[in-house]
């Protein structure tokens, strides 16, 4: 079962990342419905298609989202052993024994269960709950990024007055060139979001690959920082392990449910794994406790 409605809480850096992520997600779409894809020929597809398709597409990125932010990773509200079990480790922040691969966050205050890292955009850790939203997010953030850039390689030019080195240089520095009155304040605001969609493409579409990558050796990054993959069961048990029984429906709705093989305090390591021992990141709370106390 999912583990959902926690408190968020979220710390300055984190609010500006979030609400820059849904400005930038809205803007986007506003602009690709109402602007550009009435000023460029439907293509193959008839304009309605086109909707569709982006109303699913943005469907899926604020559902998976929200359901990132939602889902609770936290060791929180499960009771752990008193008894320090082989393999488990001491949090000295939280006080509890904490299972193989859940790791401490300065910024949550709390230990995760197969802890990825945290995520600035959503305001809290990837961990072993969220991480099939937070990588179906990935996927259709990048896919949508990637469907507007299409779309505003035959739209912006014309207003860029054609292909060619100026237009592409104003592409790339739209501000420069409004700032010198080469473009209309309406033209740098198209240029800007065309800019936005292809950025994002390219920076979200790396991620979404690097997870894709851990994903299918089943490590999270710190694992995948150590080399360590005593955790690999081949690449179609991995994906079962990170994204559920039902992986490729979560690709359809956020609100399916696919059941996890791991409850988070027990994983299955492949054979002749060496057994997990006490990791770098138990260093690292250690270290910010003895901080705290001088
Ligand atoms: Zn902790
Ligand atoms: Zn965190």
């Amino acid at each position: 079962m999912m583990e959902r409605g926690r408190r968020w809480k979220v710390t300055t850096s984190d609010a500006f990342s979030v609400a820059f992520l849904i400005t930038a997600v809205l803007s986007v779409f506003y602009f690709e419905i109402f602007v550009v894809l009435y000023g460029v020929e439907g293509g193959y597809f008839p304009r309605p298609l086109h909707v569709l398709n982006a109303f699913f597409i943005l469907s899926n990125i604020l559902g998976n989202y929200i359901m990132v932010i939602m889902t609770d990773s936290s060791t929180k509200k499960i009771t752990l052993p008193v008894l320090l079990k082989p393999t488990w480790h001491l949090c000295p922040i939280c006080q509890v024994n904490a299972p193989p691969r859940a790791y401490h966050c300065d910024k949550c205050n709390c230990c995760l269960f197969k802890r990825d890292h945290h995520c600035t955009f959503a305001g809290c850790c990837i961990g072993l709950k969220n991480f099939r939203y937070f990588l179906v997010f990935l996927f259709y953030l990048s896919l949508g990024c990637f469907y507007a850039t299409v779309f505003n390689m035959y739209f912006i030019w014309d207003y860029l007055g054609g292909f060619s080195l100026f237009s592409v240089i104003a592409h790339i520095v739209p501000f420069v060139f409004w700032l010198f009155g080469y473009l209309c304040f309406r033209v740098f605001i198209y240029t800007m979001l065309s800019m936005l969609a292809l950025v994002g493409f390219l920076f979200v579409g790396n991620l979404f690959v690097f997870h894709v990558q851990n994903m299918l050796r089943n490590q999270t990054t710190f694992e995948k920082n150590t080399g360590s993959r005593i955790y690999d069961l081949g690449w179609k048990q991995n994906i079962v392990e990170c994204l559920g029984e039902n992986y490729i429906r979560v690709f359809i709705c956020p609100l399916c449910v696919s059941p996890l093989p791991s409850d988070g305090l027990s994983f299955v390591a492949h054979q002749n794994a060496p057994s997990p021992t006490l990791q770098p990141p138990l260093k690292v709370a250690r270290n910010n406790l003895r901080q705290r106390h001088s």
